[in-house]
């Protein structure tokens, strides 16, 4: 019998998840409910006990919740998903259930700023040892594993440099090592990355940026490959209590079925928008995944299937001149976040990494003038005019 699985990515993003509902609704219903009451107290006690098949309380278990976790757990090609109140939570969750006190992590040195402050701050409290290495060299990996390294975290391409690294070759060195990999793939999205079929163990989102795409949700996902990780992570989480609420749910479930549309008018203006600051005179780099002179621009070719609507750039005035831009553009929002239908520009520096620290930060080649751009799904023509006025004022 054909399943959902057997379909291709852009129908399984319009129809994973989706089951018949009653009066024949085509959307799940939103079962906005904290608890489930028991037919009687041999059917809760039957509940509780796993013996039957039920509801009982929604940290635990929601409906809507599941309709949104079987569609990602679909579309990412894993075994199941676990849907999480924020992408910070995602995160949480998994380093909570792999690592133990006395454990080592080897993190991407450019990734997300919270994270790296989750696992320096809070794991580093609790005894776990990371160290933020350049991942985009796989030997710095090897040369990193140590007995105890438990996890290879890698987020690719990196917040905010969107410097790459190979899961395959990374995948290899760490499963060598007994260690897993964990690929926050938020940037890349189900449609642009695969890391699960380039060798990883555990993907993560933060599902407020693409999958959701409408800057109206906060919320995160991670994907696993089997039914025993799923328990060991679904543990946790119930117990942490960072779990997705039934609307939320519903939301991001609701975004999903225009994802590939968004994801394609994004990255088509990207590549516009990236090319046009490559040109100008005021602009000193530009680093978009599907420009030429892209660094990394063969590995991008290799594992990624497009190069997403994420470009990071820094002007020939540097940071002042910096300002001036996003002080000045009007279609382009000064906001952090990303994944969107709209055009966003900030500042890592002082908004999304200033948490890390300015020489951590530089370590990782965040330099003070970088500016993060996020291109959504408006005219290219005029995003493009709404930059060019901008960096006249530079
Ligand atoms: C935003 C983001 C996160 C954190 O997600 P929240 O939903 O804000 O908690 C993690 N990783 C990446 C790459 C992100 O962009």
């Amino acid at each position: 019998m054909q399943t959902i699985r057997d379909f291709t990515i852009e129908t399984q993003l319009v129809h994973a998840g989706i089951d018949e509902y009653e009066f024949g609704s085509v959307v799940p219903p939103i079962y906005q409910t904290s608890t489930f009451r028991f037919k009687d107290v041999d059917h809760g006690a039957r509940l509780f006990k796993g013996e039957e098949d039920g509801y009982i309380y929604s940290r635990m278990r929601n409906p809507t919740v599941e309709a949104m976790e079987k569609a990602i757990a679909v579309i990412e090609g894993g075994s199941h998903a676990l849907g999480c109140a924020s992408g910070m939570a995602a995160v949480h969750t998994v380093f909570a259930a792999l690592l133990s006190a006395g454990d080592h992590v080897i993190c991407s040195e450019s990734v997300y700023g919270p994270t790296t402050t989750l696992l320096s701050g809070i794991f580093g409290k609790f005894g776990v040892q990371t160290d933020f290495v350049d991942t985009s060299v796989p030997e710095n990996v090897e040369r990193a594993m140590k007995p105890n390294t438990k996890v290879v975290y890698v987020e690719t391409p990196g917040n905010p440099t969107l410097v790459l690294t190979d899961i395959q070759k990374v995948s290899e060195i760490a499963h060598r090592g007994g260690a897993l990999v964990v690929v926050d793939n938020t940037f890349m999205s189900p449609l642009l990355q695969r890391p699960f079929e380039l060798g990883a163990d555990v993907i993560l989102h933060s599902m407020t940026k693409f999958l959701n795409g409408h800057a109206d949700v906060v919320a995160g996902v991670v994907v696993v490959k089997d039914e025993a990780r799923y328990r060991q992570f679904r543990k946790i989480l119930n117990q942490t209590g960072g779990v997705i609420d039934p609307f939320n749910s519903f939301l991001v479930h609701r975004g999903l079925k225009t994802l590939e549309l968004r994801l394609q008018r994004s990255s088509e203006n990207s590549l516009k928008v990236a090319r046009f600051l490559e040109g100008h005179s005021k602009v000193a780099w530009v680093a978009y995944p599907g420009l030429r002179s892209f660094a990394q621009y063969e590995l991008a070719q290799k594992q990624m299937k497009g190069a997403g609507a994420m470009i990071a750039c820094e002007l020939r005035g540097g940071l002042e001149a910096g300002k001036t831009l996003m002080n000045s553009v009007k279609l382009f929002q000064l906001a952090v976040s990303l994944g969107g239908v709209e055009s966003l520009i900030q500042h890592p520096a002082s908004m999304t990494h200033a948490s890390m620290g300015r020489e951590q930060r530089l370590q990782a080649k965040i330099t003070d003038g970088l500016i993060r751009v996020s291109v959504g799904i408006e005219n290219a023509d005029e995003l493009i005019a709404d930059l060019k006025a901008g960096l006249e004022l530079c």
